[in-house]
């Protein structure tokens, strides 16, 4: 008696039956009315009140899916014409509870549902796929019943299954099923990691009405049921698996900073900031701290973090508003060091060796290789990874050549087109460049103009809105400041931790405080993510008329020194980056309008990098 109270009558296909009829009555009928064009019901995690339905989905969603199939069959709730069915309805699910990051997915999810994110890698062509396939035997000529085709292999009869022969059996073109379908991969997004890891991967299978959804370089949800393949080493059989999400839906992120989440509290501390006269210092002074000096180039840096407005023409043409900046410099100068704090410090950035990185290059490559089991695949490089975010491309100087002439289109256009077999893309890639290179002949030679010695061609420079020269000349004060500084960084936290109770000579608060203070930054980096995220959603400065007669004044100035063949032509361009870097300042104190001190200050950095660059 007791057992039989224990066991629990459960009827889900009459569960999903009530719930399907109360919340998806409308879609489906929309489904009814339009299928097959339309044939996915999605169906929205948080609507799912039945905690027990709700679990059951996540630890064996194949079950789940084929109830809700059965509740939508048996109760005949989707209204088809005659001689439809409604096998191509797909079950999609959204708004799942709990994302595991791809580093963190295990065994024990196998076969479960699974929400993780990241940005797409790659991408195959669409590509049918049989998924169900009749053959003819070519003794008895008869049909065989339809074989389900599952991922992967090709599962072919030995024999008849008539007139049990073995024999050749046909593929019959026109009874099988195809389903279309491609491959994407997707990698960790770089805010998930933590200090220099690489990001990991996941591959995806999708079909149907998900596939040709997504494109390199766009932040996705996926949501899918985990699936494991057996791996096979020289022929065989091996106790390791691989691991594949089959999609079962894709959510597209679109918003730039989404992923910086601001608070009330938060807002209360930025705008506290923002009203701090010191803001703009107290800013520059906290990207890169544990780098000595250098404080113009991380001025721009700053003016980069935040940006311009990007522009819209009456034309329909774009005008970008990210600032792109270039380091040309000795060896050992910090660039490297500089470039990974800034890809760390900006959400959505991305660090990038422009030598020895992957085959995508720095925009984006169409390849066909195993990734694709015979298809192309497009593949996302640096800048699209970046897209809305800061791409740090170091060693530009020894980019491939490709790079260098697909660099020009991503620099302004702020896209890469693709156009090889049977992939043409055009992937967006609004993103600020940070580059850094060394000079033409590894250091800068003092008797070769410096401008003889950038390695790169002017077009390419022109696009730069800022260059900078950083050359390491010895010079006695700075060398041990910098000294100091470096030792400092590496020693001081040590030295406090040892001698807590036991003063060591010499060291007294007096040497900490000094130390450390330019190594603790004024504003906590967590913060300035959020303030820089906050001015690029809200902030839109407009020119006050003194502003807007400063920029004119200078460019017009410009363009008349800029007489002969200079290395960096003054053009239009400049212009452009004037009122680009005239909008970044005022949203580093999140002022609604461009005035003098901006244009004062962005003029100074501008000329210090021209007379180095341009007119020496
Ligand atoms: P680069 O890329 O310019 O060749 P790196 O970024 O690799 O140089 O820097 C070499 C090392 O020297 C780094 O560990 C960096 O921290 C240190 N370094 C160089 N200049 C400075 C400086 N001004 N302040 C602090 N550290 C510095
Ligand atoms: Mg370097």
């Amino acid at each position: 008696m007791a057992e039989e109270i224990n066991v629990e009558v459960t009827d889900n296909v009459g569960e999903w039956t009530k719930f399907l009829k109360k919340q998806y009555r409308r879609e489906i009928a929309e489904i009814s009315r339009e299928y097959p064009h339309r044939r996915s019901l999605v169906i929205d995690y948080r609507k799912i009140l039945n905690n027990r339905l709700a679990f059951e989905l996540l630890r064996s969603p194949g079950k789940v899916i084929g109830d809700i199939r059965d509740a939508i069959v048996q109760n005949k709730l989707l209204k088809l014409k005659d001689g439809q069915e409604p096998d191509l309805l797909n079950i999609r699910f959204t708004n799942l509870p709990q994302k595991t990051s791809i580093r963190d997915i295990r065994a024990d999810q196998i076969n479960t549902l699974v929400s993780t994110e990241g940005i797409i890698r790659k991408t195959t062509e669409v590509r049918p796929r049989i998924v169900s396939a009749v053959f003819r035997c070519r003794s008895c000529n008869n049909l065989t019943d339809p074989i389900p085709q599952g991922y992967g292999r090709f599962d072919e009869p030995e024999f008849c299954p008539r007139c049990e022969r073995k024999t050749r059996l046909d593929l019959v073109i026109n009874r099988c099923r195809f389903v279309d379908a491609q491959k994407l991969r997707i990698q960790e997004s770089p805010e998930g990691l933590r200090g220099g890891e690489q990001p990991q991967t996941l591959d995806i299978d999708v079909v149907d009405d998900l596939t040709g959804l997504v494109a390199p370089g766009d932040r996705v949800v996926v949501n899918g049921i985990l699936r494991s393949v057996q791996r096979i080493n020289y022929g065989q059989k091996s106790t390791l698996f691989d691991i594949y999400l089959e999609g079962n839906s894709i959510e597209v992120a679109e918003k730039e900073f989404e992923e910086v989440s601001i608070t009330e509290e938060d807002e209360a501390r930025i705008m506290a900031l923002a009203r701090d006269p010191m803001v703009y210092r107290k800013i520059v002074r906290s990207i890169a701290p544990t780098i000595y000096g250098s404080d113009d180039v991380k001025e721009a840096i700053a003016l980069q973090l935040f940006g311009g407005i990007p522009k819209e023409m009456p034309d329909g043409s774009r005008l970008r508003g990210d600032i792109h900046v270039l380091l040309v410099g000795d060896p050992g100068i910090a660039k490297s060091q500089i470039l990974r704090y800034v890809a760390k410090l900006s959400p959505r950035g991305i660090y990038a060796s422009g030598k020895s990185s992957t085959s995508a290059g720095l925009t984006a490559t169409a390849v066909k290789d195993e990734f694709g089991d015979g298809r192309w695949t497009l593949e996302a490089g640096a800048l699209v990874l970046a897209d809305m975010g800061v791409a740090a491309v170091d060693e530009m100087d020894k980019m491939a050549k490709e790079d260098r002439s697909a660099l020009h289109e991503a620099m302004e256009q702020q896209s890469v087109s693709v156009a090889k077999a049977g992939i043409t893309a055009t992937l967006k890639c609004r993103c600020a460049l940070l580059g850094a290179a060394n000079p033409k002949l590894g250091r800068f030679d003092q008797f070769i103009p410096i401008a003889e010695q950038i390695n790169m061609p002017p077009s390419l420079l022109s696009r730069f809105d800022l260059i900078f020269v950083m050359t390491d000349q010895p010079e006695a004060e700075r060398d041990a400041a910098i000294a100091q500084h470096i030792i400092g960084t590496h020693a001081v936290g040590e030295l406090i931790k040892q001698h807590e109770h036991e003063p060591l000579p010499g060291v007294d608060d007096e040497y900490i405080r000094r130390a450390l203070e330019p190594v603790t930054p004024d504003i906590d980096p967590v913060l300035l993510r959020k303030y820089i995220a906050y001015a690029k959603r809200t902030c839109f400065p407009i020119l006050s008329d003194g502003a807007k007669e400063a920029l004119i004044g200078y460019y017009m100035r410009l363009r008349n020194l800029a007489s002969g063949d200079k290395p960096v032509p003054v053009t239009a361009r400049q212009l452009e980056a004037l009122v680009r870097l005239a909008e970044a300042s005022a949203r580093m104190r999140l002022s609604n309008t461009i005035d003098t001190e901006d244009t004062d200050r962005i003029l100074k950095i501008v000329d210090a990098c021209l007379r180095q660059v341009a007119y020496d």
